[in-house]
């Protein structure tokens, strides 16, 4: 597929450094290698998100075992996790296949080093790792070690927000996440759009509507909250297209009770995605800010009965696209933010309907913006465009092998169905 060329090649730095440091690391001594490992840890001065009830752990691993797939780095597009982590990854890696033990007790570091020992679990904590169900990064071992041998928590939290890939999502892993936490375990799956070809073809996921699907399915049955991520606005899409896409996507999902909630989250520019690479080459004029949140919010609350009830807007995301949006000083977005932060917040009984009431409707601004939006190329011109984005980014990146890189995505834009 392009997009695996793509990204594959956009990582190719990271792929080399990777390899150079996990070299270096397996022939160290594992005690040397553990303590310039914690050191790393340390190094990054973390602290955890946290509101008043909820909090966002983010815990140190080897990476993603999707984006780094046996040494080569091609992951989803639209996530850079990693990219400046990759020493401590690779010393993690190296860890990891030397003595498990020390993995798990460097993993748990990133926790004793913000939180001590001996902690009491919060009502509501995320354990943000890239794929807590992926048996490389999160063993059996490290669940133990970290929510079981009561060196760490005495009290485990009462809900823990775990991520996971679909595709891991096994009967095994959930017996074993299960009675971790006190109330309730509740797994989000990235799914970012209804669209298959888009998710696959663009955004290099590798998964289908049916695994995510069966995934639900499971979690729900084993009495699991189940959480489920769409991102709003994709790469290269402009503000009309990703407010049709959210759309779409929502109405897909919003009446399948297997899913209790939507996290809705706006697209976040990072260095190594597609999206850093299109603006990097300007290829992008469109792009959403809060003021087309808004708008997609109002629309979907207005054609989705009911949705009020399962959507958020997840705190840690909307804080860095704010900051990525700290340019705008209009009169109507400051208010627009004013507005929002209200109701980003995890949990359930957010008041959404009220959005619908705000005087901020019958503003001119916003009336204004909206038809301007309108102009903009539409949905159904989503294939030409994604093509043109596409071209250029086969002269930039692949050179001389642009032709075949073009014919490729041509190809497969024709299995595109919206
Ligand atoms: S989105 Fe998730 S699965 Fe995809 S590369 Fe990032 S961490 Fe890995």
């Amino acid at each position: 597929m392009f997009i695996h060329f793509l990204m594959k090649k956009m990582w190719e730095n990271e792929t080399k450094q990777f390899h150079l440091i996990l070299k270096e690391s397996l022939n160290k001594n594992i005690v040397e290698l553990y303590n310039e490992t914690l050191l790393e840890i340390t190094k990054l001065k973390r602290n955890n998100l946290k509101t008043h009830e909820y909090t966002e752990v983010i815990l140190e691993s080897m990476g993603c075992t999707y984006c780094n797939r046996n040494g080569y780095f091609c992951g989803c597009s639209i996530c850079d996790w990693d990219s400046l982590l990759i020493n401590l990854m690779a010393r993690m890696e190296a860890l990891r296949c030397k003595d498990i033990d020390y993995y798990c007790r460097a993993v748990a570091f990133s926790i004793t080093s913000i939180r001590g020992i001996n902690i009491k679990g919060e009502a509501i904590e995320e354990i943000a790792i890239h794929n807590s169900f992926c048996n490389w990064q999160f063993p059996n071992e490290l669940i133990d070690f970290i929510f079981k041998s009561k060196y760490i928590y005495i009290k485990n939290p009462l809900v823990g927000i775990l991520q996971a890939r679909a595709v891991n999502i096994t009967q095994d892993k959930i017996d074993e996440w299960k009675g971790v936490f006190r109330k309730k375990l509740s797994v989000s799956i990235g799914v970012e759009t209804s669209n298959e070809w888009i998710r696959n073809h663009w955004l290099n996921k590798s998964i289908n509507n049916n695994q995510i699907l069966d995934a639900v399915r499971l979690l729900k049955k084993n009495k699991c909250n189940t959480n489920v991520n769409i991102i709003f606005g994709l790469p290269g899409y402009n503000e009309r297209q990703s407010i049709e896409e959210l759309k779409r996507t929502v109405g897909a999902l919003y009446l399948n009770d297997d899913i209790d909630i939507i996290t809705i989250s706006p697209l976040v520019t990072r260095r190594n995605t597609l999206q850093g690479l299109i603006e990097k080459n300007k290829l992008m004029i469109h792009k959403i800010n809060l003021v087309t949140l808004f708008v997609a919010l109002i629309e979907i609350l207005s054609t989705f009965p009911g949705i009020e009830n399962k959507m958020v807007i997840s705190p840690p995301n909307f804080q860095s696209f704010v900051k990525e949006n700290i340019m705008y000083d209009d009169k109507l977005s400051i208010e627009i933010l004013h507005i929002l932060q209200k109701y980003v917040r995890i949990g359930k009984n957010i008041k959404w309907k009220e959005l619908l009431e705000c005087s901020i409707l019958e503003n001119k601004d916003l009336f204004e913006y909206k038809n301007q939006i309108m102009e903009q190329s539409s949905y159904e011109e989503i294939q030409n465009d994604l093509y043109n984005i596409a071209l250029s980014l086969s002269q930039i990146v692949f050179k001389e092998k642009k032709k075949e890189m073009i014919e490729m995505f041509s190809k497969e834009l024709k299995e595109f169905i919206s």
